[in-house]
């Protein structure tokens, strides 16, 4: 604890810890990198400063918010949650460590996290920090991914605690392992506070420890997306309300590494005259479980006006709008962030004829100019 006051980073949710804070800042932790998070942290506060807010926010505009962090789940449960805080306790977070459990997506972690640095109680937290730091210092040599195994860390840190600052304890533990005991490379033992009493350090073999046993190998998946633009209009649909990237937008794509004869297919199938067609760079994108294998295509078509069709029954369907505004109200996810791109740039210089003109060679259109249709 004495070396957190001496080394702990200073972060925005740091600096005033409230319940509301602690939570969403946890949230947002989960895995994603501190810098990444803090410009979004930012964002969310300013937007939704309290519990009421976040409950009272429309779904897009949540999306929105979190568009780009990945895990969307994270941010719907948040909102449920939001919405019986205001039923069931006025607004406020539950004191109680097992209410906090009760309440969608908080689990033995954040429910830690919350009740320790917001509330002062003496819960541990235990996230994968800490429970390699843990596990080095006892040389347990159990496998951590095990449910029970967590729960058995738990037991013995909620002994150990101080009651007085089980915040400040929790959080040490946490920084120990983010700043020093780190999970890629070698732990900087020699600045580590507690290498005399670390058994795997002092036996030398730290990088033995945690024990975790192999994940299953990703399901790899091939996609093609397409980036169609009239002179004014991009489109994108939206996904539908179950699933992967439930509820989100995307470029409207297809399973398989299409053709460009069937990229040219599949834009008119969906009512567009394309003009012309153009290869755009492979991409990959990789969810917990699955990988996607992308490819894709520029496919301008003759200008049409704007389009708001919704044909499935929960709302999805093709949207023909302004790329000012898919930018501003619609979240697309990441894994579309290689073709994204393309709806946003201004259209390269289009030649009567359909073709595409050279133009800066720094411009992101030049990738798809120097590759050739067949
Ligand atoms: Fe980790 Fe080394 Fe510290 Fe042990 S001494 S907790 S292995 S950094």
């Amino acid at each position: 604890m004495r070396w957190f006051g001496e080394n702990a980073r200073i972060l925005p949710w740091r600096e005033e810890p409230s319940p509301y804070h602690v939570w969403v800042s946890e949230i947002m932790l989960q895995q994603t990198r501190v810098e990444a998070v803090k410009p979004y942290y930012a964002r969310f506060m300013e937007t939704l400063p309290d519990i009421g807010a976040l409950a009272s926010c429309p779904e897009d505009q949540l999306l929105k918010l979190w568009e780009g962090l990945g895990y969307y789940n994270r941010v719907r449960n948040m909102q449920k949650a939001a919405l019986l805080v205001m039923e069931k306790y006025g607004g406020q977070l539950p004191v109680s460590y097992e209410e906090l459990l009760a309440l969608p997506g908080i689990g033995s972690y954040t429910a830690g996290a919350i009740a320790s640095i917001a509330y002062g109680q003496a819960v541990p937290a235990v996230d994968g920090n800490v429970l390699r730091v843990i596990s080095r210092v006892t040389e347990n040599a159990e496998d951590i991914s095990k449910q029970s195994v967590k729960k058995e860390i738990e037991e013995e840190l909620k002994k150990e605690m101080p009651k007085d600052r089980p915040g400040i304890f929790n959080q040490a533990l946490m920084e120990l392992g983010a700043l020093v005991c780190v999970p890629n490379g070698p732990p900087a033992c020699e600045h580590c506070p507690l290498h005399r009493l670390c058994r795997a350090c002092q036996n030398g073999h730290p990088a033995d420890f945690p024990v975790k046993t192999g994940k299953k190998p990703r399901r790899v998946e091939e996609r093609t997306c397409l980036v169609i633009r009239d002179g004014t209009h991009a489109a994108i649909c939206r996904r539908p309300s179950k699933g992967l990237l439930a509820g989100l937008y995307e470029l409207p794509n297809q399973e398989g590494h299409l053709t460009w004869e069937e990229a040219l297919a599949s834009a008119a199938a969906e009512g567009f005259s394309p003009l012309r067609v153009r290869p755009l760079p492979e991409a990959k994108h990789i969810f917990s479980h699955v990988e996607w294998q992308m490819t894709g295509y520029f496919v301008l078509v003759e200008d049409c006006g704007e389009r708001m069709e919704a044909s499935g029954m929960d709302g999805s369907g093709l949207l023909f709008l302004e790329p000012e505004r898919i930018q501003r109200e619609y979240p697309i996810p990441s894994a579309f962030a290689a073709y994204r791109r393309f709806l946003f740039a201004p259209l390269p210089e289009i030649d009567t004829d359909g073709s595409l003109l050279r133009g800066n060679k720094r411009n992101i259109w030049s990738a798809v100019l120097d590759r050739t249709v067949k």
